[in-house]
């Protein structure tokens, strides 16, 4: 097994190569979306952030081992904008946490995945994002996340 970087360990020892990171949905009104998970569920809201880089304004919240993350479109013609007024609000896309993005979309690339997003951009929290091609994932748009050195 080849060790690139800190190897994060699970509470029973083995190495947690991968993990959900979190969940992302696209939503018209990102406070009443906000109010519906904490009444419904329970949930704490983690923060408010405007991704410039992104187009959204992003509501992050526990979900105990992972997180949910509410995206609001900051105008139409952003990805999410298009995604919304494609399609209506929903399940945007799935994020999987990884210890070394650029190792991860190099062999991603070797298996012939098709890349959104060719070397890590900057995304919320500071982690470096990368996101895959739906065509090549079986329709599912998955971001792949680093977080950042704490
Ligand atoms: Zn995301």
């Amino acid at each position: 097994m080849s060790h690139t970087g800190p190897a994060r360990r699970t509470e029973h020892g083995e190495s947690e190569r991968v993990r959900l990171d979190h969940i992302a949905v696209a939503v018209s009104n990102l406070e009443e979306s906000l109010r519906f998970y904490q009444a419904q569920f329970g949930l704490s809201n983690l923060g408010v952030e405007i991704v410039e880089e992104q187009g959204v304004r992003v509501a992050k919240l526990d979900l105990g081992n992972t997180h949910l993350e509410l995206l609001e479109p900051l105008a139409d013609d952003t990805p999410v904008g298009k995604f919304i007024s494609q399609r209506g609000p929903g399940i945007h896309h799935i994020c999987i946490g990884v210890q070394d993005i650029c190792a991860e979309l190099e062999a991603l690339k070797g298996h012939g995945a098709r890349l959104i997003d060719e070397k890590p951009k900057i995304g919320a929290g500071g982690a470096q994002i990368a996101f895959l091609h739906p065509k090549s994932t079986g329709g599912v748009l998955i971001e792949l996340s680093q977080p950042a050195e704490q």
